[in-house]
């Protein structure tokens, strides 16, 4: 069962905010997302590879799936002729992956950094140190990166209720997105994004900067 009447009053309450809604439809059957996208919905979230994959020829063809998920670099090229956005890069090497699969399939695939913010150790992602160290490498190799577009950052909080936590995790992707648009992306309009919330969390998130959130279980139900 779909929840319409939450998709209605989230797109109500980000509109004209600058927010995004991801719809994170994992593990939910095709018919869940055609409900959402009857509805307008255009941006769904996977993560895994061979779900993505499945459900994709299944579902309209202007649909943006981002991919939420870690990737396995040796995965990329079964996403790369169509996904939208990234958004859990924590490697070079992934990216530069993305960037051959990218040239292959003649486009331009736009990913967010992931930066480890979550006290969990379970949790992917880099360091802000790891984020920079990156960033450096790529602006020596960025002539031949021109098949990825860099958008932004990707946060995952804590599990916890604990709100405080959470706003000083969500502010901390938050300033060190800003530092990087300033040390780094200056001279283009790419860098905008900062993707951090899901269902329990992005009310906080929101409050703390987040320009897209990816909402699940709040919109499709629990998932098994
Ligand atoms: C599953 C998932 C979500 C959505 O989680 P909900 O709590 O169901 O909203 C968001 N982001 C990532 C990376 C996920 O894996």
């Amino acid at each position: 069962m779909v929840n319409d009447k939450v998709w209605l009053k989230l797109r109500e309450q980000f509109e004209g905010k600058g927010v995004t809604l991801v719809a994170v439809s994992k593990k939910k059957p095709v018919s869940d997302i055609q409900e959402f996208y009857d509805l307008g919905e255009r941006n769904f979230g996977e993560n895994y590879v061979q779900e993505l994959v499945e459900k994709q020829p299944q579902l309209p063809a202007d649909i943006n799936w981002h991919y939420i998920g870690h990737l396995q670099t040796n995965k990329v090229k079964y996403i790369a002729p169509f996904v939208h956005l990234i958004h859990a890069v924590d490697s070079f090497k992934l990216l530069k992956e993305i960037n051959k699969q990218a040239k292959k399939n003649e486009r331009i695939i736009n990913v967010l950094l992931q930066i480890h913010v979550a006290e969990e150790e379970s949790k992917f992602g880099l360091s802000s140190a790891g984020i920079i160290e990156l960033l450096d490498f790529y602006k020596t190799q960025e002539a031949d990166m021109a098949n990825v577009r860099i958008c932004g950052l990707m946060g995952m909080g804590t599990f916890t209720e604990d709100e405080l936590q959470l706003r000083a995790e969500f502010s901390k992707v938050q300033a060190l997105f800003l530092n990087l648009k300033k040390s780094y992306f200056l001279d283009t309009e790419d860098f905008n994004e900062c993707s951090m919330g899901m269902s329990g969390d992005y009310g906080i998130a929101i409050e703390e900067g987040s320009t897209m959130v990816r909402i699940g279980s709040m919109l499709f139900g629990a998932r098994n």
